[in-house]
């Protein structure tokens, strides 16, 4: 897999914020890729379809939802503002 460029790239979530990542996850995202087209992809218009655990659009591969900072701010870990943390599978996270 070639590397996304690293400044655009979210970055993976601390282990700090394993609990806020896990509830927005299944709580805000309800397992389902947040993307709105901002991987660049074209392939879905719209919010994408993908599902956690689920076999993927496109390639069938199965989905697994990553947590990343939207704001390239590791730093931030505000539990009761969660909007600089974006829920991504892999084809839509992965922006080669
Ligand atoms: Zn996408
Ligand atoms: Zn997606």
């Amino acid at each position: 897999m070639t590397r996304a460029d690293p400044t655009r790239e979210p970055r993976p979530v601390p282990r700090r914020l394993e609990s806020i990542s896990l509830r927005i996850r299944t709580v805000r995202a309800v397992g389902r890729c947040e993307c709105l087209g901002e991987c660049g992809r074209g392939t879905h218009t719209g919010r994408c379809p993908n599902l956690n655990g689920q076999p993927a659009y496109g390639p069938g591969s199965k989905v697994v939802l990553t947590v990343a900072h939207l704001d390239h701010t590791p730093e931030n870990s505000d539990p009761a503002n969660d909007e600089y943390l974006g829920v991504e599978g892999f084809l839509c996270s992965s922006r080669a």
